[in-house]
């Protein structure tokens, strides 16, 4: 989307009961979290392209704080690091996607980002950079299929149609990495959820 309406976005997400804010930069975001995140709290990571690109889980580790992201950790070790990720105070993702009011749109393969998100850590912050600003729901839910999961599918070498052609068909591979959508309308009861929206490209 162009043009974006961020005052229109903050004030949808805020009438979903979220926390919602907005930065110039991938840095400001970064910032922002080191300043806000208590260094006695453990924090969990969801993979995410948005995470890695902002430097966010290196600048945690260098300034002293414990953070399970099975991105760094052997993949034999990937179910335990997973496990500790969900019962951090903290929990750090990014969006699939996010529409003009103010929903969330994520699909996974494993779910463990999707069920950690929704309950689990007390804390949950989600990067969302501008390319992943929807008009509306059905815009969002689309997007999982047109952009996300083919560009996934290439990222991690999975044998799914997508990867070949970029489109997708609904596919009944094992690979498959749509498996699990989850729509947040409104923040969910227990948690206090924070979404940060970032004016810069982040992730796909
Ligand atoms: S359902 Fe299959 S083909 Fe479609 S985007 Fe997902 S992995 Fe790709």
């Amino acid at each position: 989307m162009t043009n974006i309406d961020y005052a229109a976005l903050t004030k949808a997400l805020e009438k979903n009961e979220f926390q919602a804010q907005v930065f110039e930069t991938g840095e400001e975001c970064v910032k922002f979290l080191l300043e806000t995140l208590k260094p006695e709290d453990e924090i969990g990571m969801g993979g995410s392209k948005t995470i890695e690109q902002t430097g966010l889980y290196d600048q945690l580790v260098n300034a002293g704080y414990t953070v399970h992201w099975h991105w760094r950790a052997p993949k034999e070790n990937w179910r335990e690091v997973k496990d500790a990720a969900r019962q951090s105070e903290n929990y750090i993702c990014s969006a699939n996607a996010i529409s003009m009011d103010g929903k969330l749109v994520n699909m996974d393969g494993a779910s463990n980002r999707v069920s950690a998100m929704v309950f689990g850590p007390r804390d949950v912050y989600i990067l969302i950079g501008k390319n992943k600003i929807c008009p509306d729901l059905e815009a969002a839910r689309r997007r999982i299929f047109d952009v996300v999961s083919p560009k996934i599918a290439v990222m991690v070498n999975y044998n799914t149609p997508c990867k070949k052609t970029g489109k997708c068909y609904d596919c009944a591979m094992p690979d498959r990495c749509c498996r699990v959508e989850v729509i947040i309308h409104k923040k969910p009861r227990d948690v206090n959820m924070h979404i940060l929206l970032i004016k810069e490209d982040f992730g796909f």
